[in-house]
């Protein structure tokens, strides 16, 4: 496969999950990614696990993204963050807003993303590669699909290079998202998130988090397997490698697989794209 890769890690709470991710990526590095990011728990919750992932990677001669989410943020805290990222070589960070877990207030002085990626240009200039979130089937939150699209366009604006999407199995939305962004100037490049299936209640629950839509048909199809695990993985490979085939074929600018710590399944849905 032609199409650059890119893998995202959440760091580990355990040594022998820092063991077992370890393993990940040495698996996961031969395919060569543009880069590998590591998310970043909104309140900054997992900031020395990010960090010190990030730098693992960075380690192994592999280009890091850092996530990093500025709800509740100061910007005298983000301010010595960034320098913290500049000083370990970091040259990439995926700029959020973030999700305080329910009972915290807002607070803090970034309100949305499209404010963090502001005073990151305006504190660093060039020197991070800024990516964004980006919502093919719309933001939970959002008031509209015109305001979230509108919400995407501001973030470009206040200075992002490119954008990682939510996950989505229904590649039109993601295509009309990318014409109606364009339309609005926002002319970055658009790279699909592409979530692997392996376990069907995994993905039922984050997908009513993040509002990620299973079409019925996949809902129903996994509902069916009930617990015969081997059959899910081997149906998610399927519909993740036809999706991934349909986006490769129409030109995406890469593909970032939301690994979670595991290689089989991303390594799998790679194995069968080599041949595009
Ligand atoms: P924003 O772009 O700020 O948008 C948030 C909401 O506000 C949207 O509904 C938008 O329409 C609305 N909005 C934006 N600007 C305005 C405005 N000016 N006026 C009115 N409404 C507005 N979460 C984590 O905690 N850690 C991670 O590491 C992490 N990584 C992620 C990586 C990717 C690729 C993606 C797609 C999501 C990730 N998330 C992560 C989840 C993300 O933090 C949540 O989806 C969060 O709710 C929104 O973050 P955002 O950066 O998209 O926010």
């Amino acid at each position: 496969m032609n199409v650059p890769v890119s893998f995202e890690f959440f760091p580990p709470k355990t040594p022998d999950g820092v063991e077992k991710l370890r393993a990940t990526r040495q698996a996961l590095y031969r395919h060569q990614p543009e880069f590998c990011s590591v998310t970043f728990g909104a309140g900054g919750s997992t900031q020395e696990g990010t960090f010190q992932t990030v730098k693992e990677i960075l380690g192994e001669g592999v280009a890091a993204a850092c996530h990093f989410s500025c709800v509740g943020a100061t910007k005298s805290t983000v301010r010595q963050q960034l320098a913290v990222l500049q000083a370990m070589g970091v040259k990439r960070i995926v700029a959020l807003r973030g999700d305080l877990p329910s009972g915290y207030g807002m607070g803090g002085e970034f309100h949305y993303a499209s404010d963090l990626v502001a005073f990151i240009r305006s504190e660093t200039g060039a020197a991070f590669h800024i990516e964004v979130a980006a919502y093919p089937e719309i933001h939970p939150q959002s008031k509209s699909a015109d305001a979230d699209l509108k919400a995407f366009a501001a973030k470009v604006k206040a200075g992002a290079n490119s954008a990682i999407t939510q996950y989505f199995f229904n590649a039109d939305a993601y295509f009309r998202f990318v014409d109606d962004a364009s339309r609005l100037g926002a002319d970055v490049p658009v790279v699909p998130g592409i979530m692997p299936i392996t376990s069907s209640t995994q993905l039922m629950r984050f997908s009513d988090a993040c509002g990620a839509e299973i079409p019925r048909w996949i809902r129903l199809r996994l509902q069916g397997f009930g617990d015969d695990t081997a059959s899910i993985k081997s149906f998610g490979l399927d519909v993740i490698t036809d999706l991934c085939v349909q986006l490769c074929t129409a030109g995406v600018p890469g593909i970032h697989f939301y690994t979670m710590n595991q290689a089989a399944a991303t390594t799998e849905i790679l194995r069968r794209l080599t041949p595009l």
